[in-house]
């Protein structure tokens, strides 16, 4: 069982008022399973204006599966600001990437690398969509909504459903998606899935390496609405073995020339290149290096094989599709599909600029 603590007593200290230029910083990491977020709170005593204003910081990376015991502190720098949709007013949260006590970046710390190939591809004007998928389960690890010891009926009715029938969930949908918009962050849609107790949300368009940024904040509000109403949100590419759909990230990618008159050849250009390294892709697509993956690119639900390159017009079994209007309009952007839903955006928009535009 969740512990559910009273809302209506927590609201009797929500409502004290905070003093003037006090602010609470909430410091977000990525920690050392490359997929989980981690986080602690900090006062500042003046408003943060961008990320440098915030005081490097750390954490015992020790707990964190980031360094051994004997040498555990671990150096936080602040990367990108949004506003903190939980506490409101001046509150904020601070997105950091993580360095090792020789202040190299630590193993999991993808951002460093990708900000470096964001600003050696900047004049291309790289926009990342991610279309990120995610599962809800109750506190015993069991899809939110199904029945328990038992399985709901065939998937069909649920993509996009409405009806307490086919859907499960949407509270914490809606309180997602008003939180990011609060926050700063670049969301743009999101949608019931075609599994049951199964939801998606967007990113984007957002240029280099915001895309990275904002996927992470996303992720976190995330976590923290569903952890208000007692429900746990998976990442897990495949939560549900057997007919039902895995989750996965597409990232939806264009550069300028792409999106302009004659971009078509330009988005071929970039799908002949890709079709040349879809190993070294897999292995950035998720946490495990293509282990996760593996489970959901099966070629069926679908997917395509995790063994093959292909691409498509508007076909949902490529790896990477053309959407039907892009090929209409002859300029616009291509999605790959690949990504798994725990993938790190950091790497995925870092191998593809380096794959497409770089190399
Ligand atoms: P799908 O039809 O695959 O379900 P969605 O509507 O879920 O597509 O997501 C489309 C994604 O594509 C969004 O994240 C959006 O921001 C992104 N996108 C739209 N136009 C562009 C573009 N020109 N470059 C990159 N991404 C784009
Ligand atoms: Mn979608
Ligand atoms: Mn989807
Ligand atoms: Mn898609």
């Amino acid at each position: 069982m969740a512990v559910q603590t009273n809302k209506t007593t927590l609201n009797k200290y929500l409502e004290l008022e905070q003093p003037d230029g006090k602010v609470m910083a909430e410091y977000l990491w990525i920690d050392g399973s490359g997929e989980g977020i981690r986080s602690k709170c900090r006062t500042l005593n003046f408003i943060p204006k961008s990320p440098k204003d915030c005081p490097i910081w750390n954490f015992d990376g020790s707990s964190t599966a980031q360094a051994e015991g004997s040498n555990s502190d671990m150096y936080l720098h602040p990367c990108a600001i949004f506003r903190d949709p939980f506490r409101g007013g001046e509150n904020r949260l601070i997105l950091c990437d993580v360095y090792k006590y020789n202040n190299k970046p630590a193993e999991t710390n993808k951002r460093h690398t990708c900000a470096d190939v964001m600003e050696k591809a900047k004049e291309h004007k790289p926009w990342f969509g991610i279309e990120q998928e995610y599962s809800l389960l109750d506190y015993d690890s069991y899809p939110l909504g199904w029945p328990k010891n038992g399985y709901p009926g065939p998937q069909g009715p649920y993509y996009c459903g409405v009806g307490a029938n086919r859907v499960h969930g949407r509270d914490i949908v809606e309180a997602h998606y008003r939180a990011c918009l609060y926050a700063g962050v670049d969301i743009c849609g999101c949608n019931a899935e075609v599994m049951p107790a199964q939801w998606e949300f967007q990113v984007g368009p957002t240029e280099g390496i915001a895309m990275g940024d904002h996927l992470w904040v996303a992720r976190y509000i995330l976590h923290r609405v569903a952890e208000d109403f007692g429900v746990v949100v998976t990442l897990d590419p495949k939560p549900m073995t057997g007919d039902w759909n895995g989750a996965g990230a597409h990232t939806n990618y264009s550069t300028k020339a792409m999106r302009e008159t004659g971009g078509l050849a330009v988005i071929e250009e970039a799908i002949e290149k890709l079709s040349k390294h879809h190993v070294r892709h897999i292995k950035a697509y998720d946490p495990n290096e293509g282990k996760d993956n593996e489970r959901r690119l099966t070629g069926l639900h679908e997917t395509s094989s995790i063994h093959d390159f292909s691409a498509g017009v508007a076909n949902r079994g490529a790896s990477i599709r053309i959407p039907r209007q892009v090929a209409e309009d002859g300029y616009g952007y291509l999605e790959d599909r690949r990504p798994s839903s725990n993938c790190d955006p950091y790497a995925v928009t870092e191998v593809i600029i380096r794959t497409t535009i770089l190399e």
